[in-house]
This record gives C-alpha cells, structure tokens and sequence, in this order.
C-alpha cells in the first residue's frame, strides 16, 4: 500500500498540527508513524547533472508548476526535517510558507534583512523585545537604517514619520513586555492606503512578531499583516528545549528568504526542529488552553489584590485595548484567546518603591515558591516570573524604559500549565509577605 491522498485541509488545524501533510514532497511517512529525524548535513548526488539541476532550482520556485521533491544539496539550503516542521508551521499561522531559523532574532533580522538597504527607514512601536531594541539602536543605523519608535496603538501617528524612505513597519502584539496591543487590521489597511500611491520598490510592508500570542491565539496574516516571525524558543518549542525562529509569509518572499539564509547562515538544527514538531507543534492548542485558563485566573487574583497597582492582560474587561484583543485575538475554534502572558505594577509611592516592592516580591519568590521560577524567556510548562527592567529589557537606557512603558517595578509572568490554586497561592504569599514588611 502506498501513501495516503488525503485532503487535510478540511481537518482542524489542531488535528493537522499532529498530523501533518499526509503526503510529503520532503519524505515518505507511509510506515513512519513518528517522522524520523534526518541527521545528514551533506547529501549524495546521483550525477553532476543532478547535482547542479538541485543548485538551479534552489530558491527558484516556478510560479505555477507543481510541488515535487526537492534536491536536498546541503543542511543549510534546506533538508527534510526543517522543511516538515515548516510546512507545520505554516499551517499554524495560517500563512503560503515558512523559513525557519537557529532563533527569533535570526528570524527577525532576516525579515528585516530582506528589504535592507543603505538609507531605508523603520517605523517601530515604541516597546519591544529587549534584543530587537538592541538591533535596531545598536547594529542597524551602521548600516544608514533609521528606525522611528512611535506608539502605534494610534495608528494615525505614522503619519508623523512616514517619508519617501520608509520600507518597514514592525511591532510585536501584545508587546514583550506589557502587552499592550496593536490594532492589526488598522495598520495593515493605513498600510495599503499609502502603498496604493507607491510602486513596487518604495512598497511598504508591515512585519509583526506574533510571539506573545502564539498562532494559537492570534494570526496577523488573516488581518492583512505581510510577514509574521516567532521566536520558536518559546511556546512553539514549549519545552524550553530547543531555541529557533521562523518567518511565516507569502510565497513570493520564499526565494528571498531562503537566499537570504543561505548566506547569512542562522539555521535551525534538524534535531531542534524534530523536536518542535513532534512535541511542540502537536500539543500547542492544549498547552496554551491550560495557560490561558491559569492566566485568566491569575490576572483576576492580582486584579483584586489591595497591593497591586495595575494588571495588564487582554483577558480583562478593565484593559484598555480589551475590545481590538476580542477582535483579533481569535483561537481556532473563534473564542476569545488572550493569551498566556501577564504584566503587572506593584503599588509605591515613587518608582523607587515600586521596584524595591518588585524585588522583594521576586527575592520572597526565589526562596519560598514552588511553582513560581525567577528566570527569563516564556511558553514553558512551569509558570516563569521575571524584572523587565532589569532582565529582558536592561537593553533600554533606564529613562527610556519609563517612556516606553517598561516600569521600574513591572513583573512579567508566562503562566505555565501547574494547578491555577498552587500559582495563585505562590502569589499570595509573595504579595502577603511584601505587604508586611512595608
Ligand atoms: C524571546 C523573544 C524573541 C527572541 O527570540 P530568541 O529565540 O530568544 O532569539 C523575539 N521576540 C519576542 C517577543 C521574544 O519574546
């Protein structure tokens, strides 16, 4: 018996995340009922014609021809376990194609590296990742690249910095780390207006980092977004196994993308991406239920909680952008998904207190709390509690951190998959304990 044809398309997306293709141009699944892990960075050629047809046709996708097996080459150009996981994550994100890397800032600066050119300009909302701020204050004006951080919860302040030269419009949704979040049917559509009065080359195009919400909650290319990228590190992987990054986009930047790679380097390991695939991929929709089910529950813990300031979590009615999270913030199945990520202040009298209250409250928690870990990154299966300011997002000089809404005594949480009564409790006492001493 051979392969099976089937038509997974009309299966849930949840259901295609374990399954995958059930024919694959990469690999023969039929008596794999795991897909195996190919381990070969070199790959032998039949004859000298078949080894420069593969050169040829790497990265060169002719647009309507049907799929056939690839020529693998060599590791880099492309091989069969990161192709599977890539079309898995495709299907995650709803998005043509996927291009994986050896980590999110891989993948980040390769979505951006594609459109590099001396002089471009970058509009970016005004709070990101720690290391994205870095690349873009640190390492891309060398090359002539200005980046404009503006708040792009009004999307009308492009306005205000968009000239002849901008070529990108990044932002992360919610963002790392206070999650505020970005309309993302408003910029992509502003986005169009202005593209609809330039040509091919002074084209804009909008790149967003869907890491917070993972593609189980959230999916910026149904709202128009042109490229999305993740961090696989974190709830993709979903076991604080594996670092990599991934590029979800159309197919017409596929060429550009793997090109790109191949030169730059910043694969992803074939072993990382067996992991991603058979663990991670495959139980991404339970996991993310079970810490969104415990986010919800803390956020209203520290909602109600005498000596918490303010809780940023879409989930709750009282967060400013609630209603655009309701609208975008989707799961497969069209529920509300705000996600599993929590940002909250203590209260202080002056942001002195608020961060010396902070440390206390992470200094009680790294002697005392069982399920509560102080360390940075997210999307593991223990809940992890981290200091922005002095953590992740150190990158940001300290006044900065204050005007981009990163605050001195902010506490950043990945809620994880323990029982909601045990993460609660773990808080409480921290917060009893600062309450006390105060
Ligand atoms: C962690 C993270 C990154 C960087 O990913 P790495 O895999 O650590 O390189 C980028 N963006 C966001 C929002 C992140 O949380």
């Amino acid at each position: 018996m051979g392969l099976k044809k089937l038509n997974e398309k009309k299966y849930s997306i949840p259901t295609q995340l374990i399954y995958g293709k059930s024919l694959s141009e990469e690999w023969d699944f039929s008596h794999h009922v795991i897909q195996p892990m190919t381990l070969s960075t070199t790959f032998r050629l039949d004859s000298t014609k078949r080894g420069a047809q593969g050169f040829l046709e790497f990265a060169h996708h002719i647009e309507g021809e049907p799929a056939k097996a690839p020529i693998y080459i060599y590791d880099r150009l492309g091989e069969p376990t990161t192709d599977t996981l890539q079309d898995l994550l495709a299907t995650a994100e709803e998005g043509e194609i996927a291009v994986t890397f050896s980590s999110g800032m891989a993948a980040i600066h390769s979505a951006i590296g594609i459109f590099l050119e001396k002089d471009i300009e970058i509009i970016s909302h005004k709070t990101i990742y720690g290391c994205t701020y870095s690349l873009f204050t640190n390492w891309l004006p060398k090359f002539g690249v200005k980046v404009h951080f503006i708040d792009l919860k009004n999307e009308e302040n492009i306005y205000s910095v968009l000239n002849k030269k901008t070529k990108i419009i990044y932002f992360e949704t919610p963002s790392n780390p206070n999650l505020e979040v970005i309309d993302l049917k408003k910029i992509a559509d502003l986005t169009k207006e202005i593209n609809k009065k330039r040509n091919k080359e002074t084209k804009i195009y909008t790149i967003v980092d869907n890491t917070f919400a993972t593609p189980f909650c959230q999916r910026p290319l149904k709202f128009g977004i042109d490229i999305v990228v993740h961090s696989l590190t974190k709830h993709l992987s979903g076991f604080g196994t594996d670092m990599g990054g991934v590029i979800i986009t159309r197919k017409e930047f596929q060429d550009l993308l793997l090109l790109f790679r191949k030169d730059y380097g910043g694969v992803l390991s074939p072993r990382s991406a067996w992991h991603i695939s058979v663990f991670g991929l495959s139980t991404l929709p339970l996991r993310i239920k079970k810490m969104q089910e415990n986010a919800i529950k803390v956020a209203e813990f520290l909602n109600s909680h005498h000596l918490v300031e303010e809780v940023s979590y879409p989930g709750l009615p009282s967060f400013p952008q609630y209603e655009i999270a309701r609208k975008q913030m989707i799961d497969y199945d069209g529920n509300f998904a705000p996600g599993s990520m929590v940002y909250f202040k203590l209260k202080g009298k002056d942001p002195e207190e608020t961060k010396k209250n902070g440390q206390m409250m992470m200094d009680y928690i790294v002697e005392n709390a069982y399920t509560l870990t102080l360390a940075v990154s997210l999307g593991q299966l223990r809940t992890l509690i981290e200091h922005p300011a002095s953590m992740t997002h150190s990158a940001y000089p300290v006044d900065e951190q204050i005007k981009r809404g990163i605050d001195p005594g902010g506490i950043r949480i990945s809620l994880g998959i323990e029982s909601t009564n045990d993460i609660i409790n773990d808080l409480k006492s921290a917060l009893d304990y600062v309450a006390e001493s105060n």
